[in-house]
C-alpha cells in the first residue's frame, strides 16, 4: 500500500474539538474591534517579498531564515507573509488612507507562514489576529492598542497575564544605545551562543531577545535602553506609562525587551502567559514609526500588537478558562420505525428551517441505538416518530434534562420546540 499523506511538518489541523473555539475568540476579537473603533480588512496571504525584507528588516530572524519564499510562474519573488503589519502599511498607502481622517484604525486576522522550528505553541502555518492604529504618533494611540489587546484577554476569561513595556528608541538615540551594547558584548563575545555571535556586529539589539539561559545571564548587567532615550522618547514612554496607570493596566517596564522585528521606533511590548511555556508570548506589539517609509512611503506613524491565536487558545485551555458553551445540536428526530423515516425527514427539515439546529438518523440504527445517539450527541429534545405515532398524528416528545415524554399532536411540535427555544436563551 502506498504511504498515507499526513500534513506538513509544523501545520495542524484544527478539528471539531478545538475549531469552536477559535470561533469564539474571532468573535470576542470583532466585538473588541467594534467598540475600540477598528475596521476590518481582508489581505493577500502572499505579498512581493521586497515587501517583507525592506519592511521587517533584512538581519532579522524572520527575513533570514523563515520566511517562505518562492518564485512565481513569472518569474517574480513571492513570500507567504509572515506578519500582518507590513501589509497592513502597504495597504494603507495604496489605497491613499491617508487622505481619510486620522487615525486609521484597522484589524485583521489569518494564517501567518515561518519556517521555524516547531514545538508546542510555535508552527509553520499559525493564525493572528492583528490590530493597528495608523497616523496618530501620539502615546496615548499606544496606550489604547495596550488596553485593546488586553480587553481582547479579559473578555476571553484569560487572567494571569504579564504586560511587559520598554522602549527601543528612534533613530535618533538607538545609534548611542547600541554601540553602548556593543562596546559591552564586545568584551565577552567569546561567552555568547553562536548566533549571538553573529548578531554582534549586525543587529547586537537582538543579543537582548536571546532565549538562551547563557545568553541571558550575561545581559543581566548590560547597559538598558531606557538610559539612553533621547528626550522625545523619553517622554513618550512616561507618557505611555502613565496612561497604563491611568487605566488601571497592571504592566511591568522590562529593559531587555526587544522585539524580533526591526521596524519597531520607542514602544514595544509583549504579553506573557505562563501557561504557554517556553512559547510564551502570547501578544507582541508596538510602535513603528518607519515603517511606512521603508516600504517606499510617507512618513506615517503607526502601532499595533498582533496576537497568535493558537497560544490564545492554549492558555484558555490552561486555565481552563472557556467561558461559552460548546455548540451541539439541540433536537434529535428519532425514526422508530422504517415508514417513518419520510416523516422524519421532514420533521428535521421544518425544525432547522426555524433557526433551530437539529438532525436524525441515516444509518437504519434500531430505535435504542438512536436514543444513544441522541444523548452522545447532547440533545436537549428528543422527538420521536414510530408506526403509533404516524397513526395518531402525534409525535413522542421527550425532555432529556427531566427524562419526561409525552406524545403531542405532530402540529404543535413546532410551536413547543420554538417555546422552549425562547425559554432557553
Ligand atoms: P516568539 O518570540 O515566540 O518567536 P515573535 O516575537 O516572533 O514570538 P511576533 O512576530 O511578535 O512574535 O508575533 C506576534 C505573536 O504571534 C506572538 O506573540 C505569538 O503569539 C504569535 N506567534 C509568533 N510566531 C508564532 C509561531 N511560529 N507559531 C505560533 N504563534 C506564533
Ligand atoms: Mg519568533
Amino acid at each position: 500500500m502506498m504511504e498515507a499523506i499526513k500534513a506538513p511538518r509544523g501545520t495542524r489541523d484544527i478539528l471539531a474539538d478545538e475549531s469552536w473555539k477559535w470561533a469564539h475568540v474571532l468573535k470576542i476579537c470583532r466585538e473588541v474591534a467594534r467598540d475600540f473603533g477598528y475596521n476590518e480588512v481582508l489581505l493577500p496571504i502572499f505579498e512581493h517579498t521586497e515587501l517583507f525584507s525592506r519592511g521587517i528588516g533584512d538581519t532579522t530572524d524572520v527575513v533570514e531564515k523563515e520566511m517562505y519564499t518562492f518564485i512565481d510562474r513569472g518569474d517574480r519573488s513571492i513570500t507567504l507573509r509572515p506578519e500582518l503589519t507590513a501589509s497592513m502599511v502597504r495597504s494603507y498607502l495604496e489605497h491613499d488612507m491617508i487622505h481619510q481622517p486620522q487615525p486609521v484604525k484597522l484589524w485583521g486576522h489569518g494564517p501567518m507562514f515561518r519556517y521555524e522550528r516547531p514545538q508546542k505553541g510555535r508552527y509553520r502555518q499559525f493564525q493572528q489576529v492583528d490590530f493597528e492604529t495608523l497616523g496618530a504618533a501620539n502615546p496615548l494611540a499606544d496606550v489604547e492598542t495596550i488596553d485593546t489587546s488586553m480587553e481582547i484577554y479579559r473578555r476571553l476569561g484569560i487572567s494571569n497575564l504579564q504586560v511587559l513595556i520598554n522602549s527601543v528608541g528612534c533613530p535618533e538615540c538607538r545609534p548611542v544605545f547600541r554601540s553602548a551594547l556593543q562596546n559591552f558584548i564586545g568584551d565577552r563575545l567569546g561567552d555568547f551562543c553562536e548566533t549571538c555571535q553573529s548578531r554582534f556586529e549586525r543587529n547586537p539589539l537582538r543579543v537582548l531577545d536571546c532565549k538562551k539561559p547563557g545568553c541571558k545571564e550575561l545581559t543581566e548587567s548590560a547597559p538598558v535602553v531606557l538610559d539612553s532615550l533621547c528626550g522625545d522618547c523619553r517622554s513618550h514612554f512616561d507618557m505611555v506609562t502613565s496612561g497604563l496607570s491611568r487605566i488601571g493596566a497592571d504592566f511591568r517596564t522590562d529593559n531587555r525587551l526587544v522585539r524580533g522585528l526591526d521596524y519597531y521606533t520607542k514602544t514595544a511590548y509583549e504579553i506573557l502567559a505562563g501557561e504557554l511555556g517556553s512559547q510564551n508570548a502570547v501578544c507582541g506589539g508596538g510602535r513603528y514609526d518607519n515603517l511606512a517609509e521603508a516600504i517606499g512611503g510617507p512618513h506615517v506613524p503607526g502601532v499595533g500588537f498582533a496576537s497568535g491565536i493558537e497560544r490564545i487558545v492554549l492558555t484558555m485551555e490552561g486555565q481552563g478558562a472557556y467561558p461559552g458553551e460548546k455548540p451541539g445540536t439541540c433536537v434529535y428526530v428519532v425514526a422508530a420505525s422504517p415508514e417513518a423515516g419520510l416523516e422524519a425527514a421532514s420533521l428535521v427539515h421544518e425544525i432547522r428551517s426555524k433557526g433551530i439546529s437539529a438532525d436524525t438518523d441515516y444509518m437504519n440504527r434500531a430505535l435504542k441505538a438512536q436514543m444513544k445517539r441522541a444523548s452522545s450527541i447532547g440533545a436537549e429534545i428528543v422527538c420521536i416518530i414510530g408506526s403509533e405515532e404516524m397513526e395518531s398524528g402525534t409525535v413522542g416528545f421527550k425532555d432529556m434534562t427531566s427524562g419526561v415524554q409525552e406524545p403531542i399532536p405532530r402540529s404543535e411540535v413546532m410551536a413547543r420546540l420554538t417555546a422552549w427555544k425562547e425559554a432557553r436563551r
